[in-house]
């Protein structure tokens, strides 16, 4: 090995106070959205059996042919950093009987997932999720509240023009008759079709949904639709779901051609984008899983469930730090004030302030930089008592002690 400069490896990266602080922001964004409708923090850990994704993602997915970070532990067992977290979530319940517990089981989580992909804006192969499950109810009501939730929380973290593109999969029968049903249809209009698609018709043929050749699309438009072959019960969940979101008054495009890359789901899927985010438009999605927690070799249960990557929703927010008028500065008029500074940074912190205060020798004049420099709203200047400043206007008022200076502080709402 060469003597090079370390570096984070490939696909991954750090992350900076400011952006760390929009992480956190957003994380609690995130604990109320989704405690509103009663789902509570859970988690799991960041690696499990290899064959819980076999399983529970499905053998013939990428994710699980292509992109796992599998590794052997001392013991010999096959280990592998979590692609995603639905499927750690149905073995939790399982493992633990949750089925016995008040359903349905609602559940949220929050942490790095890992894929190996070709890294690129908006991909990397160590990214953040945030997780929400309801396990236990097959109920359409539960599809539309967890849509719902994923709208509410792009849109108060600031993700403005989201699209929600929404469907229907029926079960495993239904897609494996529509499949054959949509390759027969492909192979009677072969000749005009691109190239590309005739080439890849028997493996893949809900590809040629997505293709730009004028003389595929024109055979498409009058292909078979997979939501034009749902059992009744089926379309009647989906009726239901759509429902719920016109109540809402939530803008949806019905898309039969959205399939998600997992094998496991049922009936209900979504995916929220955004068009400023280029290739990877993703910010999120889900669908129900009804038959996945007996696959895992629990007892028969629905669950309905989305994904959310972090980094896409902070940077389709894009925007500022905001810092917040919360940030005070503590500085000292004259070096032997520093007892009184630290005792009225406390004061202030119990407060609920965020504070800092002198504590790098700067004169007064460097204080006050760098109580712009991190954003306070006012600053504390203790000498003979208060003087508390309005960083924004300059203006300057005196206080006695600790509570005239909180007061004044109130009074001007900061
Ligand atoms: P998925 O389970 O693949 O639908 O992923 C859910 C969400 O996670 C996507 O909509 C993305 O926002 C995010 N995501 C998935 N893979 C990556 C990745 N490699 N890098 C960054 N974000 C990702």
């Amino acid at each position: 090995m060469s003597a090079g400069r370390l570096q984070a490896p490939r696909g991954t990266f750090d992350v900076a106070p400011t952006e760390a602080r929009r992480r956190l922001r957003l994380l609690r964004i995130a604990e109320e959205v989704l405690g509103s409708a009663g789902y509570e923090p859970f988690e799991t850990p960041v690696f499990e059996d290899t064959e819980l994704f076999a399983r529970g993602v499905g053998e013939s997915t990428d994710i699980v042919q292509k992109e796992m970070f599998t590794f052997a532990d001392q013991a010999g067992r096959s280990l592998t950093l979590r692609p995603e977290a639905t499927a750690a979530i149905c073995r939790a319940y399982v493992e633990h009987g949750m089925h016995k517990r008040p359903q349905p089981v609602k559940l949220w989580t929050w942490g790095p997932f890992f894929r190996h992909e070709a890294p690129q804006a908006g991909r990397f192969r160590q990214f953040t999720q945030l997780d929400a499950e309801a396990l236990g109810s097959d109920d359409p009501s539960v599809d539309a509240e967890l849509i719902l939730l994923l709208a509410e929380l792009l849109e108060r973290a600031g993700v403005a023009e989201t699209t929600l593109r929404l469907s229907s999969l029926g079960t495993p029968q239904t897609r494996a008759l529509y499949l054959e049903e949509l390759r027969a249809y492909l192979r009677e209009h072969k000749d005009e079709l691109s190239d590309d698609v005739r080439a890849r018709l028997d493996q893949n043929p809900l590809r040629a949904f997505d293709a730009d050749h004028p003389g595929t699309r024109a055979v498409m438009k009058r292909g078979p639709r997979l939501l034009d072959r749902l059992p009744p019960e089926d379309a009647e969940h989906f009726e239901r779901v759509r429902e719920l979101l016109d109540d809402a008054g939530q803008a949806y495009v019905v898309d039969s051609t959205l399939v998600r890359g997992l094998d496991y789901y049922t009936r209900t899927v979504f995916e929220f984008e955004s068009p400023r985010l280029g290739a990877q438009s993703a910010l999120g999605g889900g669908g129900r899983y009804d038959l996945l927690i007996e696959e895992l070799g629990g007892p028969p249960t629905p669950g309905v469930g989305w994904a959310a990557g972090i980094e896409r929703i902070l940077l389709a927010a894009g925007g500022e730090d905001g810092g917040g008028d919360s940030r005070v500065y503590v500085a000292l008029a004259k070096p032997d004030a520093s007892r009184a500074g630290f005792n009225l940074a406390r004061r202030l912190r119990e407060e609920g302030f965020r504070v800092e205060m002198e504590q790098a020798g700067r004169s007064l004049r460097g204080q006050l930089k760098q109580a712009d420099r991190i954003g306070a709203g006012t600053t504390f200047i203790v000498g003979d008592g208060i003087d508390v400043r309005d960083m924004r206007s300059g203006e300057q008022r005196h206080a006695a002690d600790a509570d005239e200076a909180l007061a004044l502080v109130r009074e001007s709402g900061a």
